[in-house]
């Protein structure tokens, strides 16, 4: 089986790689043409646009910021559907509108071909370690073809339900990602400034319910204002932009997401879009004129009297 891969960002790299280490045969493109480079000498074949990636490939996956992206790639001049086979599988990996998503797949079938949305969830580490959670979407059948590829880029792969339902379940992922970052941002802050150094509330919050994975991978990101991506809060914005129209879809009020959605908004006017999306702490430490440090209990007496 032939393997395209179209976006070689963050996330893409590392995937593509594992495909690679794992003895599939390799076509890559990105739209920045250095970022190929790496995996070229490494043994990959580099395609001149995503047409020719498309029909070089058994299957294609691509990895790309938002639906514009996907759909200028896919269906746009030069794109994967000028390219691909009949019965080629194409496998959409990116955070998009599942709106957007069905209509690829729906495209895609008029033209004889076959395709999957399979976002996921675990990021940079999870794509580098290939224990990435992938969550599918599409027919059974496309499934089980594209479940190799799945097992070597993941450890959690569920299929959701038809065309569209992974990045259903995908937005759902990110309400709650969105949620426990502000949650743990405010806690952060409020315990320092209170006089507790926040270590020792990770460290506390972690043996019990409140425990939470977001707080254990991305632990001294908070702690040591480390907010290199990682996921960038743009892309993390976009998501809960996905999420929210969504909710007005299908009737369901999101007051929480909305929160988050606003926040993150404020912090991209600020400039730190290409941040870490752990990058909230420092908005929760700005409203509250402190920020946090690990060891020091400043303000403690006085923090405390005033509670
Ligand atoms: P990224 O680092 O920004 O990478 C995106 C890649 O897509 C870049 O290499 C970019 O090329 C390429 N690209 C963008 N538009 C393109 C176009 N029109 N044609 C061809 N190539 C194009 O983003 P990422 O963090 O890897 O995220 C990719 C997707 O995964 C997003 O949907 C994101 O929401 C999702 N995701 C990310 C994470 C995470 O932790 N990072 C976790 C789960 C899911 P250039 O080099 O030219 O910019």
């Amino acid at each position: 089986m032939k393997v395209g891969f179209i976006g070689l960002g963050i996330m893409g790299k590392p995937m593509a790689r594992n495909l690679l280490k794992a003895g599939y045969q390799l076509v890559v493109y990105n739209r920045t043409q250095s970022k190929m480079d790496e995996l070229v000498r490494e043994g990959a074949e580099a395609a001149q646009n995503p047409r020719s990636l498309g029909e070089k490939s058994d299957v294609v996956i691509t990895m790309l910021p938002d639906s514009p992206d996907v759909k200028e790639v896919i269906e746009g001049v030069d794109g994967v559907f000028e390219g691909a086979e009949k019965g080629s599988l194409l496998i959409d990996m990116s955070t998009i509108s599942p709106i957007v998503s069905r209509e690829l797949s729906q495209k895609a079938r008029d033209r004889g071909l076959r395709m999957l949305d399979a976002p996921v969830s675990g990021g940079e580490p999870g794509a580098e370690q290939g224990t990435l959670s992938i969550m599918v979407g599409g027919s059974v059948q496309d499934y089980e073809k594209a479940y190799p590829l799945f097992e070597v880029l993941g450890k959690t792969i569920t299929h959701v339900g038809e065309a569209g339902a992974g990045q259903v379940v995908k937005a759902c992922n990110q309400i709650v990602v969105a949620s426990i970052i502000g949650g743990v941002s405010e806690a952060l802050v409020l315990g320092a400034k209170a006089g507790v150094s926040p270590d020792l509330i990770i460290d506390t919050l972690s043996g019990g319910l409140a425990g939470n994975k977001i707080m254990e991978v991305r632990r001294n990101n908070f702690l040591e204002h480390d907010f290199k991506p990682g996921f960038k809060l743009e892309l993390h914005h976009k998501d809960l932009g996905i999420a929210l129209a969504a909710g007005r879809k299908y009737g369901v009020s999101l007051p929480l997401t909305s929160i988050s959605d606003q926040l993150q908004g404020a912090l991209i006017a600020k400039g730190k879009g290409e941040k870490d999306h752990t990058a909230m702490l420092t908005l929760i430490e700005e409203m509250a004129q402190y920020e946090i440090t690990v060891g020091e209990r400043k303000g403690q007496d006085q923090s405390l009297s005033g509670i």
